[in-house]
């Protein structure tokens, strides 16, 4: 039972078949898929592609799963937004969203690696999924688990968003508080996993997971008409999103679906977890890691499991790394809202700030094609903007009492001449 896909070391390159493990047994270093480009040059097309539904599925010859398998549940392609008056504020000519927000069916884009982590649960015959997370990964997790028929455990830190934790017990999952941070969630998980026969995506089914972040990178270039941005703005967490990426565009060049061209990669942070930006920032190789402090729980992983190749991939691409305070976040929310229309949660302000950061430092150019990755929805952490919307005091159903208010408001628009 051979698929057109391995288990490769990063480290020493050794190959081998494919199975729920994470980690090569020699070296201790990560395991990732590896695809047979060569025999998919001219077979997997455009027009293929175009001829299929506009899901992630549609690039299942670059997807680990097994070739027969039919997943159903249309997962991603999100949309990619022209942002101009983004753009204008931040000082990009050619800015664009890319909107995982409005992933299906969890609303973050994790719903993304969950989709492919669960075609290779099934092909492995694990019938109980879960993760370490906190919060998305957890929410993607137990609504597929549930359309599947699986059962999920997921494992989060007690601290984390109470409507993150709702969003997953809905759906039946059993949560579990972890009284912990993420990291040491993430190593019960590692014991949880060793012990029973399960398939925890992030943990032992983390090299297939990982795949599934690569169709972001899939879709932008489709989106852009099977072009490769100058420069793309990812926020890190544990790593993967940022690194797979530049995996799905270098596999699209090695097949022939894109031109190859220089894309620099950005990586965003919180401040109070930004154990990557700053490794990228003082040379490192290896981040060292952090103990989290930030209201963006969605990034805080103090210890990333592919923080090096995170790094790797944003210096060797020519990019950088930033990260922005909790206050400068929450007004990156608030400019996304009132320029686009578009509710990111605490990472998408990350990203935001990062982007405006960036721009200020001269280190992306105006005139470049500038992608920002907006990957989870705001509804989820409207926590993070307790005391900051400003609604107008309650008034009396009569018309004269709203004039007598929009008098008080003195707003420009309000004059009945203005339009
Ligand atoms: C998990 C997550 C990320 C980062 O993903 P990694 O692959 O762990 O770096 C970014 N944004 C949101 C909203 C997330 O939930
Ligand atoms: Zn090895």
């Amino acid at each position: 039972m051979s698929e057109s896909y391995q288990l490769s070391c990063r480290q020493c390159g050794r190959r081998q078949e494919n199975a729920p493990v994470a980690m090569c047994e020699e070296c201790i270093a990560p395991l990732e898929v590896a695809f047979d480009l060569e025999s998919l040059r001219g077979k997997f097309t455009r027009e293929l592609i175009a001829s299929r539904a506009p899901n992630l599925w549609r690039y299942r010859e670059l997807l680990p799963i097994p070739s027969n398998a039919q997943p159903a549940l249309p997962v991603g392609y999100t949309p990619l937004l022209d942002a101009a008056r983004l753009g204008k504020q931040l000082g990009l000519e050619k800015a664009y969203v890319k909107n995982d927000a409005v992933c299906l069916p969890s609303l973050s884009f994790k719903d993304r690696v969950v989709a492919v982590a669960l075609e290779r649960a099934r092909a492995f015959g694990l019938h109980v999924v879960g993760c370490a997370s906190t919060g998305n990964l957890a929410n993607a997790v137990a609504a597929q688990a549930a359309r599947a028929g699986l059962e999920a455990w997921v494992f989060v830190p007690a601290g984390i968003e109470p409507t993150k934790l709702v969003a997953s017990a809905v759906y039946g999952a059993r949560v579990v508080p972890v009284d912990g941070n993420y990291d040491q969630v993430n190593r019960l998980c590692s014991l949880v996993a060793d012990q029973f026969r399960w398939g925890l995506v992030n943990v032992n089914l983390r090299p297939y997971y990982a795949e599934g972040s690569k169709t972001v990178g899939f879709e932008i270039a489709e989106q852009l008409g099977w072009r490769l941005p100058d420069n793309i703005v990812v926020p890190m967490a544990g790593g993967a999103l940022i690194s797979r990426i530049r995996k799905g565009f270098d596999e699209l060049v090695a097949v022939g679906l894109v031109e190859a061209k220089p894309v620099k990669f950005f990586g965003a942070q919180a401040t109070g977890c930004s154990p990557i930006s700053s490794a990228v920032k003082q040379g490192l190789k290896f981040p060292e890691p952090q103990k989290p402090r930030t209201i963006c729980h969605s990034l805080a992983i103090g210890n990333p499991a592919d923080g090096h190749q995170a790094v790797e991939t944003i210096v060797s691409s020519g990019g950088w790394a930033e990260d922005a305070s909790d206050e400068e976040l929450v007004a990156g929310i608030e400019l996304l809202a009132r320029t686009e229309g578009i509710f990111a949660e605490t990472a998408g302000g990350v990203v935001v700030a990062v982007a405006r950061k960036l721009v200020a430092e001269g280190r992306i150019g105006p005139d470049e094609t500038t992608v920002l990755a907006i990957t989870g929805n705001g509804l989820k952490t409207t926590e993070a903007l307790s005391g900051r919307a400003q609604l107008m005091p309650a008034v009396a159903p009569r018309l004269a009492a709203f004039e007598a208010l929009l008098a008080e408001a003195g707003a420009p628009a309000a004059s009945p001449s203005a339009r």
